[in-house]
């Protein structure tokens, strides 16, 4: 099932996602092969512009919380921590934090906080 067009609120978030996960690939993985990620459900090089590049973990980690945000059944969505039910399997639970720990630091140690606010408000 491809959902070209998912809903504004899911496609920032998706944007977000793919975002933090290609920074986080480039800062720990850049020696890895990696390739261009593609998933079967959803259009992610339409969604970001292209697809991000990414080694194996990180390209199975885009996809899970791909998957999982679009199937979110809660609207409006609380923000993931103080969820009642925590829908990631617990390996990407650990992993998308360090994701978005990292992530978030680096784009405020380059002085790109305009870009994290635009992406996060
Ligand atoms: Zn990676």
């Amino acid at each position: 099932m491809v959902i070209a067009t998912p809903h504004r609120k899911i496609a920032r978030d998706l944007v977000v996602l793919g975002r933090f996960i290609q920074l986080y690939c480039d800062g720990h993985h850049r020696g890895e092969e990696r390739r261009a990620a593609d998933l079967k459900f959803c259009r992610v090089e339409d969604l970001l512009g292209r697809a991000p590049v990414l080694c194996e973990d990180c390209g199975k980690l885009l996809a899970h919380a791909f998957f999982k945000r679009l199937h979110c059944p809660l609207d409006p969505k609380p923000a993931c921590k103080h969820c009642p039910d925590h829908c990631y399997h617990a390996h990407y639970r650990d992993e998308i934090r360090r994701v978005m720990r990292y992530s978030g630091w680096a784009l405020i140690r380059r002085g790109r906080l305009d870009l994290l606010w635009k992406m996060l408000f």
